[in-house]
């Protein structure tokens, strides 16, 4: 097995060709993905995710009838997801998602439009919105208060159901690093063209022009 346990399953070789094959087999025969459950389409590989009908945990995730078979598998959006984990009170699953991309790619309209109400979102952004100021002038406090919850995710303190980390990080060693420090996470790659990130920036002005071409010069 390609994974030491539950905390990075999700980033397994087995758990992506697991998944490519099931998007694709959907794919075949449908033309299009949407969610089984409430049947909105999904648009963006990201806005659905494989919930596993018989839940993983510890015991169970390397025995591939469970963890790696298709039958077990359920393509939902987001926010039926959390329906279904809250309908069926699945305390033990909390779900950590590391949702990166390109600056202005619109990682928060789609953490905003999918978590749900007991969910929690972590997201730099939003801690130096919080301060207000020169970003400049209160970097490293705001780094320490995004740490802080970083080891809140880690140690899985606080009532919260799903955790929604929000970071650019285009380098895969770098989200590899974060993933460890939250104890496991499932990467989400909200994905724009390099158009539609650099017409955004150019709406929101100040540093965000050259934050974008910054980004896609170090993903490339
Ligand atoms: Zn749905
Ligand atoms: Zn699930």
């Amino acid at each position: 097995m390609g994974y030491a346990g539950l905390s990075d399953f999700y980033r397994s070789k087995e758990w992506e060709s697991c998944r490519a094959l099931a998007l694709a087999e959907r794919l075949a025969r449908d033309g299009e993905l949407r969610c089984e459950r409430c049947g909105k389409a999904i648009m963006r590989q990201y806005e659905g995710i494989l919930h596993h009908k018989e839940e993983l945990d510890e015991s169970n995730v390397f025995d591939p009838s469970i963890a790696l078979n298709p039958d077990n598998l359920m393509l939902v959006c987001h926010w039926c997801h959390d329906a279904i984990h809250e309908r069926w009170g699945h305390q033990r699953s909390r779900h950590v998602y590391l949702v990166w991309g390109c600056p202005c790619s619109g990682k928060r309209r789609f953490v905003d439009a999918s978590r749900g109400r007991h969910d929690i979102v972590v997201d730099v952004d939003a801690i130096f919105d919080s301060l207000g100021g020169e970003r400049s002038a209160v970097k490293s406090e705001a780094l320490a208060m995004y740490r802080t919850a970083v080891d809140m995710v880690r140690t899985r303190g606080g009532r919260w159901r799903n955790a929604w980390i929000v970071r650019t990080l285009p380098r895969s060693s770098d989200r590899e690093r974060l993933q460890r420090d939250l104890g496991g996470a499932e990467e989400v790659h909200v994905e724009a063209s390099a158009d539609e990130c650099r017409a955004e920036a150019l709406r929101r002005g100040g540093e965000w022009p050259q934050w974008v071409e910054q980004w896609l010069l170090d993903s490339a």
